[in-house]
């Protein structure tokens, strides 16, 4: 039997990590990004242009912010993962003051923040620099089909309309496993970019009513890039969160992730508090609108920040931002820790096996937090399902089945 063909769907930091673990099992893994760039969640705003031409001016972290950790340094799993990180350059220590109610508590003895110079979506790029797995980006999994053989049929579509046939890396003859990590509403079909077909006919009911639980809160989020010289900042801190009002979350973000001199912007973030994103949760030209709200905050808040001497403003909306209720419904815990255990969260959830196909589910809304660590922790698991499935592949070492439609077929769109 050939050794499984693994394809990841979601270049985020779960699949990013999980492409890495893959890799090192030694499987053939490729990625399907439906976005232009790596990072998901941790996605990282760049502007370009200005006096460097079209070299970056700017950037700005739009989703997660820092990274928090309260493992020792010397930690089994975790340590290496941070000190590679750190000795790329991609991490650093983030010691500035962060004011206000912070749910990832203040940095000390325990608890270490790090943030990403060039932007926290080099995290998830380093992982897949180093898995050295194929990435193809503007790619969608739209459809995932369950063949009569037990194999599987993947539709692929491609943002510019081009031809996106994937060729199955280990054989025709391989077995397939899909690893889906996109938020969960996206998977069960609630959800714009949703994937059609039937992969889901096969769930169980427990699984199903648990998945149907998950629930993320909204956001939005809002970059604001300066000229230097137009620039003004009076705050002792470099990030705050606030209790009340639209802004809940400000900060000096070029000071956050200690820029290097290539950035000649400065730029400001702001996530707004989850009622304004449930405000507009189904608007789809929200932006302006968002932005005025955000924008009567700050100058209340911040005052002494010439808000409008911006160059730029980019708004995103997070319609799926962090997980408010995980797998089962259970809340995940921004404080937990890698070594208090799994809280009773599988890390990944099974979609369907078949002899010559597996299907996971797997990102934070499968992990005891909603955060780095969170999707280390599931691509973990994800990792340990694909080598229990590819082992026992290895065992039964049956001859190629040749069953009707029992390969991986890849149809473009
Ligand atoms: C506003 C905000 C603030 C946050 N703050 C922090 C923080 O300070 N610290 C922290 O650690 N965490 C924070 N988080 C949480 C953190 O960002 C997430 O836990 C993490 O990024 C989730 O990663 P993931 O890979 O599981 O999912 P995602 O990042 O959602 O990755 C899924 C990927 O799948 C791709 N995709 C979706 N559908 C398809 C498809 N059909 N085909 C192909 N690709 C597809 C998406 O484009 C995306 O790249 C924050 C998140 C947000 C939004």
């Amino acid at each position: 039997m050939p050794l499984p063909n693994v394809v990841i769907v979601g270049a985020g930091v779960t699949g990013s990590m999980l492409a890495m673990l893959v890799k090192e099992m030694g499987l053939p893994v490729r990625v399907l990004e439906k976005s232009r760039s790596a990072g998901g969640r941790m996605a990282t705003r760049e502007l370009r242009g200005g006096a460097g031409g079209d070299k970056v001016a700017g950037r700005a972290d739009l989703g997660a912010q820092y990274i928090t950790t309260r493992s020792p340094p010397e930690h089994a799993v975790l340590g290496p993962v941070y000190r590679d990180l750190e000795t790329a350059g991609v991490l650093r220590p983030f010691s500035g003051e962060v004011a206000g109610p912070n749910p990832y508590g203040g940095a000390g003895a325990e608890v270490r923040h790090f943030s990403a110079p060039a932007g926290l979506q080099s995290v998830a790029q380093r992982f897949l620099d180093r898995s050295g797995a194929r990435v193809q980006y503007e790619r969608a999994l739209s459809a995932l089909e369950l063949l009569p053989g037990g194999g599987l049929r993947l539709d692929v579509a491609s943002g510019g309309g081009a031809p996106a046939a994937l060729d199955a890396e280990g054989g025709v003859d391989a077995p397939t496993v899909v690893v889906l990590t996109q938020p969960v509403p996206q998977v069960l079909g609630r959800s714009r970019f949703p994937v059609s077909g039937n992969f889901l006919e096969r769930l169980d009911g427990d699984t199903s009513a648990a998945l149907a639980k998950v629930e993320y809160s909204s956001r939005f989020a809002a970059a604001y890039f300066f000229n230097a010289e137009d620039f003004a900042w009076k705050e002792t801190w470099t990030a705050r969160y606030f209790e009340r009002g639209d802004v809940r979350y400000v900060a000096h973000d070029t000071g956050k992730r200690g820029a290097g001199l290539d950035e000649s912007m400065v730029s400001v973030l702001v996530h707004s508090g989850v009622p304004l994103g449930i405000e507009f949760k189904d608007d789809v030209a929200p932006f302006d609108r968002a932005a005025a709200r955000l924008l009567e905050d700050l100058q209340q808040k911040l005052p002494g920040v010439p808000w409008d001497k911006a160059a730029s403003v980019k708004v995103h909306k997070w319609l799926y931002s962090q997980v408010y209720k995980g797998i089962g419904a259970k809340r995940p815990a921004p404080d937990w820790t890698w070594d208090s255990g799994d809280g009773g969260f599988p890390g990944c959830a099974e979609l369907f096996r078949t002899e010559r196909a597996l299907g996971l589910l797997a990102g934070d809304a499968m992990a005891p937090a909603s955060n780095f660590e969170g999707c280390v922790f599931s691509a973990h698991r994800a990792a340990e399902a694909i080598k229990a499935y590819a082992d026992a592949l290895a065992a039964t070492a049956a001859p190629p089945g040749g069953g009707e439609g029992g390969d991986l077929r890849v149809a473009a769109r």
